[in-house]
């Protein structure tokens, strides 16, 4: 073994080249604060993909996380632990919910929605009844199951034989959706905003819809919230803006602020169908990820935290605005609260990540969703005077890259 430098070729040495980093490695952030290898500071609105809700390092977590270190690690779900029971009965009580499964990814979380569909149908109704209804262009995770269930045929190429019973129709039509759904349908999952997609929002219309659909044809209405989900949209869960409940919610991402952490929550007469041994996982409801999560949503369901989030998300849209009456190079500026995304007009389409690599040059990490949108996904409490300089910072980007 050599003591071989840490540098971003050593990425292409040693890693499985399904990723593509760009060139800086980060070494340490605080709040809304990235520095890198050689010490270059970034602004981040990127926020690790819709999962630092609180930003880098926040005091309260890394207590969280300390006191947790020095305690318990791990014990199993052979045992139950403490941080797992609070956090499970905080999420009930903030949620419409009875009953949590934890896991420790997005992924993990629906995984575990789908197979407590599938298994609620079977032990009420019938095992013909195992359909499963899911959009075009939504996005539910990388394992075989959650990419047979997203919406974007690339995420399956090769991978087949894909997992059998599922369908998909266009998001934000209700006609297409009411001409496939039937008494064989076992459950409708879809994104309230769909995030990789481009982040698009369900009309309230359609929203509402779907879920008359599902009750008439007594099918689960499954919401993936794992990135609208703690607090992005200025709602602690999307599905409280919307007023329409579903019968089974996903959450991570924010969840953890950055620790891996996934959660399905469900109804008690629902949750009952997955009975002793018929899923699991050995650092599901883990005491670190817990502890963390516990503190951060201390803080997330604050009225006046969630009030910020509408704040600040009208700060950002001022400055988009402002870059698009100089340059119209945005068609519209979509999402809600902190997750927004701005789309290229036809002359730029194909190009958003152009504008994260140019923003990085200027000291600012934004991210992308799909090729035609520049998407924002900072801090739930990212300073008013930092969302200045770092939209200042990528106003000068697009000078840049479109042309002053
Ligand atoms: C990110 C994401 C997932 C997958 O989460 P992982 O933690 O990467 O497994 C699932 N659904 C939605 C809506 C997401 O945005």
């Amino acid at each position: 073994m050599t003591d071989q430098p840490v540098t971003r070729a050593l990425f292409d040495e040693v890693m499985v080249p399904n990723y593509a980093p760009g060139k800086m490695i980060p070494v340490k952030g605080e709040g809304s604060r990235v520095w890198d290898q050689e010490g270059n500071e970034y602004i981040d609105f990127a926020g690790g993909i819709a999962v630092s809700a609180l930003g880098h390092a926040h005091p309260k977590l890394v207590e969280a996380l300390t006191n947790q270190a020095q305690n318990l690690w791990h014990v199993s779900n052979v045992l139950a632990n403490e941080p797992m029971l609070r956090l499970a009965k905080k999420l009930t009580d903030l949620t419409f919910a009875d009953k949590v499964f934890f896991a420790n990814s997005g992924a993990e979380a629906n995984e575990a929605a789908f197979k407590l569909a599938r298994r609620y149908c079977w032990e009420n109704f019938s095992p013909e009844k195992n359909e499963i209804i899911a959009f075009n262009s939504s996005f539910h995770g990388r394992t075989l199951f959650t990419v047979c269930v997203g919406g974007q045929a690339k995420y399956r190429e090769g991978f087949e034989p894909a997992v059998d019973g599922i369908s998909h129709v266009d998001f934000n039509d209700l006609a297409a959706l009411e001409a496939k759904i039937s008494d064989k349908t076992c459950a409708v999952v879809m994104e309230p905003i769909q995030g990789e997609g481009g982040i698009k929002p369900a009309t309230q219309a359609f929203i509402e819809g779907v879920r008359a659909l599902c009750d008439k044809h007594k099918a689960l209405l499954i919401f993936d919230e794992v990135q609208t989900g703690v607090g992005r949209t200025g709602h602690l869960y999307a599905y409280q803006k919307y007023g329409v409940t579903p019968d089974i919610l996903t959450t991570a991402k924010s969840l953890g602020g950055g620790f891996p952490i996934g959660a399905m929550l469900t109804r008690g007469d629902i949750a009952k169908s997955l009975t002793i041994g018929t899923h699991g996982s050995t650092y599901g409801g883990n005491p670190m990820g817990c502890a963390v999560s516990e503190a951060l949503l201390d803080i997330v369901s604050q009225q006046d935290v969630l009030d910020g989030v509408l704040a600040k998300a009208e700060r950002f849209r001022g400055h988009l605005e402002k870059i698009n009456e100089k340059h119209h190079i945005f068609t519209e500026v979509r999402g809600d609260g902190l997750l927004l995304g701005a789309e290229l007009v036809d002359e730029w389409k194909g190009k958003a990540k152009d504008f994260l690599n140019a923003a990085l040059a200027e000291g600012v990490m934004v991210l992308v969703a799909g090729p035609n949108v520049v998407r924002f996904a900072p801090s739930l409490v990212v300073d008013d005077a930092l969302i200045d300089q770092g939209m200042a910072a990528f106003a000068k980007a697009v000078d840049g890259l479109v042309g002053a």
